[in-house]
């Protein structure tokens, strides 16, 4: 069983691969992608346009296995957090967040981060894994086919744990499969990656894929940004504009980069910080994406005040950037950005939280 290869993380090309490796046509491919990403079957021998010599082939030596949910907690706005197992029992969280006309799912590609921004849970706990394609793509499957009750995924964003351009083959793996039209069917807006800015592999994607892409930036001068990024010091941030713009110029189409900006109280979030972000965006094609800071435990920030963050989207509109507001969605079970540490014991469970301890 343990050296049986897991399909389910398998882009069609991956999967033409091995099915010519098995002597069968690169046609069963498309037959497979369509079993497990259109349809939601993990079974082989349901997959009926299989002869029985070949589901008996692929049982022998595949399998077809998203991780494990242990745990779901909804909120009172229906915003629902998702415990995961991983192979090696390590987990993660990822969160599906209802909007009007959207389904977002917001997953994880590491479990913890090693970058150690000041301001997040995923970085003060640590490093502990990559994920595989599997357990990427495996978390969107859950959410559309595990979860039958719930409507489909629409979005997808790289935003939960870990650092997607530090785990770059896998997540671009799975982008295929989220992208392939026998499968998710997303368009490249719909998805969305989220970097602290690794230089060099926002360069990689640029010549790799299109899809949107989000710089959390937080501060607009170095000095600041080493301290509350610190991977600032070693991509500071005209080094990380710059890989921005090279981004935007491979792509087709009118395209922005969204500049993600964390409010906190008293660091980053005067009408003087909101300045100098404006000068140093004045050449890029960007909306800007404000975010109060969402608190938790062992961090000593706080969320700025509403004076503060009003002042500061203000500034930016009359500067004539599309700046939105990220209203908090899921702090109520600790589902908003930056609070998902992959243990769902630390939560605090107010009014309005659902808690089940598995799903079927
Ligand atoms: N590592 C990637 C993606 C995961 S973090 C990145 O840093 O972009 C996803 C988003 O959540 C980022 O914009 C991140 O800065 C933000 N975030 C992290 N901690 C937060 C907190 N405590 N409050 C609000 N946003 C936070
Ligand atoms: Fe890692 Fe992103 Fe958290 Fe920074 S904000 S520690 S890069 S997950």
């Amino acid at each position: 069983m343990q050296n049986k290869v897991n399909l389910l993380g398998f882009s069609q090309k991956s999967l033409e691969a091995f099915f010519k490796d098995l002597g069968q046509s690169s046609y069963r491919a498309k037959q497979l992608i369509k079993w497990v990403h259109q349809k939601g079957e993990l079974e082989f021998d349901c997959m009926t346009d299989f002869n029985k010599e070949l589901r008996e082939k692929l049982k022998e030596v595949a399998i077809l296995e998203p991780p494990k949910v242990l745990k779901t907690l909804t909120s009172n706005e229906g915003t629902k957090k998702y415990l995961i197992e991983l192979k090696s029992g390590s987990s993660i969280e990822m969160v599906r967040i209802p909007e009007k006309n959207r389904m977002t799912l917001c997953i994880s590609s590491q479990a913890g981060c090693a970058l150690q921004c000041t301001f997040c849970a995923t970085g003060a706990q640590g490093f502990d894994q990559n994920l595989t394609a599997d357990e990427i793509i495996g978390q969107v499957w859950i959410a559309n086919y595990l979860d039958r009750d719930e409507p489909p995924i629409t979005n997808v964003v790289f935003m939960g744990m870990g650092e997607p351009l530090l785990n770059f083959d896998p997540v671009i793996e799975s982008i295929e499969i989220m992208r392939n039209q026998l499968a998710y069917s997303l368009s490249k807006k719909r998805i969305t990656i989220s970097t602290s800015g690794i230089v060099p592999q926002i360069n990689r994607l640029a010549d790799t894929t299109d899809v949107s892409l989000a710089i959390s930036l937080h501060a607009a001068d170095n000095q600041l940004r080493d301290i509350i990024v610190p991977i600032n010091k070693k991509y500071p941030i005209s080094d990380l504009l710059s890989s921005c713009k090279n981004y935007l110029s491979k792509q087709t189409g009118k395209r922005n980069i969204t500049i993600e900006y964390i409010l906190i109280d008293g660091i980053n979030d005067s009408v003087k910080h909101a300045a100098s972000l404006s000068k140093i965006l004045s050449n890029i094609s960007c909306k800007i994406n404000l975010i109060p800071f969402n608190p938790f435990n062992g961090s000593d920030y706080k969320r700025s005040t509403n004076r503060n963050i009003y002042a500061f989207k203000d500034y930016l509109i009359k500067k004539g950037y599309i700046t939105t507001l990220r209203i908090t969605r899921g702090d109520a079970i600790d589902g908003a950005c930056g609070q998902l540490v992959g243990n769902l014991k630390n939560t605090v469970k107010g009014k309005g939280v659902i808690e089940h301890t598995s799903i079927h």
